[in-house]
């Protein structure tokens, strides 16, 4: 009797680990304009080419003044000028005060801003004003360079660049930033059953979601996705498509197929193209990730981040499997070719409000959302082919394997929004 030896199912931890030990990251660099950056990654860091604020400035609309000439509340001071953001003033006077608008800077001689909601105009004498409030030294003064300094780092090298981080780089002074340039990624969907919404569907016939699902979670990567299609369930139609997908792309995307069932191409047609692992991961949904590369014609291609190959990874047809594979593999994966710096996804503790009584040896990630009392609801189905599990969720809950919990238990959440 031959008994055959499956190889053992790896952690979600082990997976993530081999596949981001092959995850190199990939040349090529431009320059883009800060309107232009929402979405890229920083190639290098970005300096400072200005303090930040430029001078020392008011925060509140008010009046600069000396502190040692106000010993106590009441004191009636002549308002010696007016410096409106924008413009300069001219050395404070002691014994006067200057009206000051916010973001006008201090002038010199002030050291502190008493705020207009603090004062009164005395009767009859509109160029003076009192002072109802003692001011505490340098209250309301905004410190040149306590934002950023000239010549010091602003954004470090491998930043994804978010609407707040274009504005330090603008606040900084700079124009254009150099970002990596994107990962090109090719991705096709494997399927006889699979049709395009708009056409009719045939007997036996489903619609491909995967393609909008994959392709939308590329580009808000920041990926440059290509569509291949939908590639049948044959080995040279597969094979072709490895071929084609390999000519232009740094990684190749695939769903379907990947199971061990003769319907199943994926393996043959990446080992006869390139060279495979087929790992089952001990994750529910999801289980089989193939992973390995496939062989490049000679390429003229300068930007081309291995010379001879493109990485390949195929996910799992089922939708739900499909998604939440993407999100926990293929997403670490890109980010590490980007350069980024944080990869992994990151969980926080939150209460689930319901009981999880039938423990999986494998690590089940459910699709909860989060309710008004801050805790977590479970969607009632939870099954690998109910993709509107995922619409209505906030996010994953990830279970230890092996591990039932209670309604009431703190458990790790991976919000959507921190993945996409
Ligand atoms: P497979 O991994 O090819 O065995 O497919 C598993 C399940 O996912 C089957 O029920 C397929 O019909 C379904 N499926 C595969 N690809 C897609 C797709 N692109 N869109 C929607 N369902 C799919
Ligand atoms: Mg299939």
């Amino acid at each position: 009797m031959v008994i055959m030896n499956k190889p053992p199912m790896l952690t979600t931890q082990q997976a993530l680990e081999r596949l981001l030990a092959n995850a190199l990251q990939i040349d090529g660099v431009e320059a883009v304009s800060t309107q232009q950056a929402l979405g890229r990654v920083l190639a290098e860091d970005v300096v400072s080419l200005v303090d930040v604020p430029p001078m020392d400035n008011t925060s509140m609309d008010g009046y600069a003044v000396r502190c040692g000439d106000i010993g106590s509340p009441g004191v009636v001071l002549r308002v010696g000028q007016r410096i409106p953001a924008g413009s300069v003033g001219t050395q404070l006077e002691p014994g006067t005060v200057a009206r000051i608008f916010t973001g006008a800077p201090i002038p010199l001689g002030a050291d502190a801003v008493v705020m207009q909601e603090d004062t009164v105009v005395p009767d009859g004498r509109s160029d003076h004003i009192q002072i109802t409030v003692v001011p505490k030294l340098d209250q309301w003064i905004r410190r040149r360079g306590e934002d950023l300094s000239a010549g010091k780092k602003a954004l470090a090298v491998g930043t994804l660049l978010r609407p707040q981080e274009l504005g330090v780089a603008a606040s900084a002074g700079l124009t254009h930033l150099q970002v990596r340039r994107r990962v090109r990624v090719a991705a096709f969907f494997t399927g006889d059953e699979l049709a395009l919404p708009g056409e009719p569907l045939k007997p036996g016939g489903i619609y491909n979601s995967n393609r909008d699902t994959l392709l939308a979670c590329l580009r808000s990567l920041g990926c440059d996705a290509t569509d291949l299609g939908i590639v049948p369930d044959r080995l040279d139609a597969t094979r072709e498509a490895l071929r084609s997908a390999s000519k232009n792309h740094d990684l190749i995307i695939t769903s379907g197929g990947v199971s061990v069932g003769e319907e199943d191409h994926i393996r043959p047609a990446v080992n006869a193209e390139g060279r495979l692992d087929l790992w089952q991961i001990a994750i529910k949904p999801g289980k089989p990730l193939a992973f390995g590369a496939v062989r490049r014609q000679a390429t003229q291609d300068p930007l081309a981040s291995l010379k001879d190959e493109a990485w390949f990874i195929g996910l799992p047809g089922n939708p739900v499997s499909s998604f939440v594979t993407f999100l926990l593999f293929v997403r670490p994966f890109i980010l590490k070719l980007q350069g980024r710096n944080n990869v992994l996804p990151r969980s926080y503790p939150m209460r689930a409000d319901f009981d999880w009584l039938k423990a999986d040896r494998r690590n089940e990630f459910l699709r909860v959302k989060i309710n008004s009392m801050g805790g977590l609801d479970l969607f009632p189905n939870q099954s690998s082919g109910v993709l509107t599990s995922a619409s209505w969720a906030d996010g994953l809950l990830d279970c230890t394997p092996g591990k039932t919990f209670s309604r009431g238990d703190m458990m790790p959440f991976i919000p959507f929004s921190t993945l996409l």
